[in-house]
């Protein structure tokens, strides 16, 4: 990447109304691992997170736990959804919340543009409602109810019947953006990301808009329309705003962050891709701004065959995870396990043997072993290497193609395919070290020299691993980076490059290594759900 580049990367603001799921935690670790991927290949990068808090379906649970909208928001997000960022080890550079003032403010600036340009017209609602999406529904959307439901339509998100509305409400020209956003969708083939949502997106947007309902006034919890007070913002239009709310735009002054950042890339559920890949990016259009860099939708965690979420009461708690196996485990699992962008299962039985055999065997027993030969055979220095033979050439080649295999993967953001080529080196390490056999070198004092180039690219390729793995196992690495004994020679892990990863004899001869304990302790007891 050029010099000045930017990267931003957003998640979505995720709804108070519950307790964090697996779900959200996927999300929020696949969005911090490009951020940290980024942050350490010198681009200046900014990430997003935070709560949306307005809405029909939150005002609803207000009401029946007894307390104010607000009140069951700060509750939420100080109980559940600012811990959950620690849980997971997210190194995010900001937390928006739709209720703060720096945010509604910008709703009101957003849409009374759009309203003085004649963008936004009063008409009337007539059709279906699902609070639990918060989501206008065609019929065609809906599904006959049966039991209970006879009769009624149904969402079949939610297994619930929809709400009849008629309501006078506020209509953005959304249909006036089809062609614009076809043309979009045709001229940068990577805006929405992977293909197959693409396809769907393109064809949904093809059969034709409608305008979009923006306010709703059966109820208060929300964003005032600034010119009728009687009406608030839609939630979803008031949501999407986020992303340049937390960037500091306004109409008179975009300011310094939203310049440096925006356009962001979104990471989404695929299941809200359709409010970020056309009802934001023509949001944008209308208010003469440019539309997000891509909208990249990922898939669905199956439990037992099943979408997870809380709705259908599988949810999992991210701590039930981390509690067990740490945070790192549960970046690398999703994130390795399931290809970025489809859907995977998750399973215990899978997470326990992923954790066994490569964080435990591959990774971490690896590091252990290098760094208690340095300690045993040299003194816990780092020894200076001899000349280097094809075996060392070859480790030194590895690393080099995984940097660069690596990084391509990471520009389409295909993490699972990043961390797969980042691995490749751990396996040669490992098959390295199986044929050099150093435990047998040391014991012939004619082959010290020998057994100093050994150990030197064992450690020398540890270092590497370290600056490689740091976005994904910030943990285990920094562990690793202190028992190396690298940090007085190079630095603090965070500020290595990992453009420069690949380059050799970064970990110099004298460095005073560490004991190192396990980096993924044995779990003693069987995990179940
Ligand atoms: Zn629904």
């Amino acid at each position: 990447m050029a010099a000045g580049d930017s990267f931003s990367v957003t998640t979505p603001i995720f709804y108070v109304n519950d307790a964090p799921h697996i779900g959200h935690a996927y999300t929020e670790v696949a969005a911090d691992v490009l951020a940290r991927w980024h942050r350490q290949s010198g681009v200046d990068t900014w990430s997003l997170t935070g709560t949306d808090e307005h809405g029909q379906k939150i005002l609803r649970t207000a009401v029946a736990n007894g307390v104010t909208p607000k009140e069951w928001a700060d509750k939420l997000v100080a109980d559940a959804w600012v811990p959950l960022l620690q849980t997971i080890d997210i190194a995010n550079d900001d937390f928006i919340r739709t209720t703060e003032e720096r945010h509604e403010s910008v709703v009101q600036q957003f849409l009374q543009k759009l309203y003085d340009d004649g963008l936004i017209y009063d008409g009337e609602y007539e059709g279906y409602y699902c609070v639990g999406c918060e989501e206008y529904k065609q019929p065609s959307d809906l599904v006959d109810g049966s039991g209970e439901f006879e009769g009624q339509y149904v969402c079949p998100i939610h297994g619930r019947p929809v709400e009849v509305l008629k309501e006078k409400n506020y209509f953005f020209r959304m249909s006036r953006f089809q062609q614009r956003l076809l043309d979009l969708y045709e001229s940068q083939p990577d805006f929405i990301q992977p293909d197959s949502l693409r396809n769907e997106i393109v064809s949904f947007v093809r059969r034709g808009l409608d305008d979009l309902s923006i306010s709703r006034q059966s109820f208060d919890w929300g964003v005032r329309v600034p010119w009728d007070d009687k009406h608030v913002v839609y939630v979803w239009f008031d949501a999407l705003i986020n992303y340049i709310s937390a960037l500091g735009w306004n109409p008179e002054q975009p300011g310094e962050l939203f310049d440096r950042f925006w356009p962001s890339n979104h990471i989404v559920g695929k299941d809200i891709a359709r409010f970020h890949a056309v009802i934001w990016p023509a949001m944008l259009m209308a208010a003469d701004l440019p539309v997000p860099r891509r909208v990249f939708g990922h898939g669905w965690l199956l439990v037992g065959g099943e979408k997870m979420s809380k709705s259908k009461l599988t949810g999992i708690a991210p701590s039930q995870i981390t509690d067990v196996f740490g945070s790192d485990a549960f970046r690398y699992y999703f994130l390795r396990a399931i290809a970025f962008g489809q859907d995977g299962s998750f399973s215990w039985e899978d997470l326990a043997a992923r954790y066994q055999a490569e964080l435990a065997n591959g990774f971490g027993n690896l590091a252990s072993r290098v760094v208690a030969m340095v300690g045993r055979y040299c003194d816990g220095v780092v020894p200076e290497a001899g000349p280097l033979g094809e075996a060392e050439a070859g480790i030194q080649r590895t690393v080099a193609d995984a940097v660069v295999a690596a990084t391509a993967a990471i520009d389409r953001f295909a993490i699972h395919d990043s961390i797969a080529a980042v691995w490749s080196i751990v396996d040669e390490l490992n098959g390295y070290l199986t044929v050099q056999e150093p435990w047998k070198v040391a014991k012939d004092e004619s082959q010290t020299e020998r057994l100093r180039t050994i150990l030197y690219t064992a450690a020398e390729g540890l270092r590497a691993l370290a600056v490689l793995l740091s976005p994904v196992l910030p943990q285990a690495t920094q562990k690793l980076w202190t028992a190396l004994g690298a940090e007085p020679h190079l630095g603090a892990l965070v500020d290595q490059r990992i453009p420069d990863a690949g380059e050799w004899e970064q970990l110099p001869a004298g460095a005073r290594t560490q004991a190192l304990e396990a980096l993924f302790p044995r779990i003693e007891h069987e995990a179940t759900a």
